[in-house]
């Protein structure tokens, strides 16, 4: 079965040849990957999805790859959580968390996204990957290069978490850190791909990359019995997993997999201290203002986001909102998520669930809805965010009287 029609310009609508390009030549629009829907109807179904392995890879068939995945033969296929006790706290019937705080091999979401495009990198022939990124990817390009063989250059904002550089330098790639803000990264790196022949995954792979994302989108519905939830909440950086979501629900709809109509309501979330997408939400513009990120959620900030018109444009065409947090915010979602539902997320988790509890609070999502919350990444990556914010534990000398004693003060406390 050919999939492929090759790329298609997201502006001008002209068509190019499958090849590691991401701009279009006549407009300077963006590379979208074209599939044959007519031929995948009928052909795509539940029952076939559902025989396929328990990973992302079930939806090879909408995914732009030619043969079969290179590396990251494990990634996706996250636990979709009914989250009962953070829904008893916020108020709410019906709460789903989609975790990829545990998502192979690399805790978060980029798993997703990488494994498409080092695979692509292989069949294009490139011995070599790169990428410029907020820390998340940094680590799945190291790891998906280890894998497959293939050398990597990393570049990321040299002012990145310990946690994030430490899981990128394990796997021995080039590590470049860049005294400037992850915009200035991505500039230079633009720069490079130009000069180089290098796979750079979300910059000339970007158009390969981004479909990555659209399996997210693909497990929340089949997980939901195929199903559309009322409201998706995602954490946006450069706004492609967001656009990506919604293009994954549109395309179960086109091959006539999803039950009922859509009825998804696409929520943006980010920090207050780098927000530029929430904010053409909230002021209803689809003119994007550049920032200079300052916030602790460190893995969204991109003040530039390459998708963030596009992103825009979801929210609008599906009826969402948008909501920013403050560190304070982000920091009390964290502890959310963790006291409720037992799951440790990163800032961008925390930044989710503040989100999401504003939105309601605010009553843009009614309290009787079905609600899915986008958890993208492990919070063992960034404890820094929390280390001050936590409750010293109890210390005491090896004896029984020693810890009667402790206990006893304990209920002192809080009686
Ligand atoms: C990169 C990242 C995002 C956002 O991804 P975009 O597709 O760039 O918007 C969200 N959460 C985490 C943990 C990330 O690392
Ligand atoms: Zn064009």
């Amino acid at each position: 079965m050919e999939k492929l029609n090759g790329l298609r310009c997201r502006e001008c609508g002209r068509h190019y040849p499958a090849a590691p390009v991401h701009v279009c030549e006549f407009c300077f629009g963006p590379l979208e990957v074209d599939y044959r829907y007519d031929a995948l109807k009928g052909v795509v179904t539940r029952e076939s999805i559902a025989a396929g392995p328990p990973s992302m890879w079930r939806y090879r068939d909408l995914l732009p790859i030619e043969g079969a995945a290179a590396v990251g033969h494990h990634v996706g296929f996250t636990p979709l959580i009914r989250a009962k006790n953070l829904a008893d706290e916020l108020g709410c019937r019906e709460v789903w968390v989609k975790n990829d705080s545990v998502c192979h091999p690399s805790w978060s979401f980029k798993d997703r996204v990488v494994a498409v495009a080092v695979t692509k990198a292989l069949e294009f022939g490139f011995d070599t990957v790169a990428c410029a990124s907020t820390g998340n990817l940094a680590n799945s390009v190291a790891a998906h290069a280890a894998e497959g063989r293939l050398k990597s250059y990393i570049f990321i904002p040299a002012d990145l978490e310990q946690g994030k550089i430490v899981a990128t330098l394990v796997y021995s790639p080039t590590l470049v850190a860049v005294h400037g803000t992850y915009d200035e990264v991505n500039r230079l790196c633009s720069e490079i791909a130009d000069k180089y022949r290098w796979a750079f995954v979300n910059v000339n792979f970007r158009p390969y990359y981004s479909e990555g994302s659209k399996s997210y989108g693909f497990e929340i519905i089949e997980q939901l019995g195929w199903q559309t939830p009322e409201h998706i909440i995602v954490p946006c950086a450069g706004g492609s997993l967001f656009t990506k979501i919604w293009k994954a629900i549109k395309e179960l709809k086109t091959l006539g997999l999803v039950d009922g109509p859509v009825r998804t309501k696409m929520h943006a979330a980010q920090a207050l201290g780098c927000g530029p997408i929430v904010t053409m939400i909230k002021n209803d513009t689809d003119v994007l203002v550049p920032v200079r990120p300052h916030t602790i959620a460190k893995s969204l900030a991109i003040g530039n986001p390459a998708d963030g018109y596009y992103a825009y444009k979801a929210a609008k065409e599906s009826g969402g909102a948008g909501e920013h947090a403050t560190d304070e915010e982000i920091v009390e979602g964290m502890l959310l998520l963790a006291r409720t539902e037992g799951i440790f997320t990163e800032t961008a988790g925390g930044v989710t669930i503040a989100a999401a509890k504003k939105l309601i609070e605010r009553g843009v999502i009614p309290r009787d809805e079905s609600i899915v919350i986008c958890v993208t990444g492990n919070g063992l990556k960034t404890p820094d965010a929390l280390q001050d914010r936590l409750e010293t534990h109890v210390k005491i000398k090896p004896s029984l009287s020693a810890f009667d004693r402790a206990l006893a003060d304990l209920k002192s406390q809080t009686s």
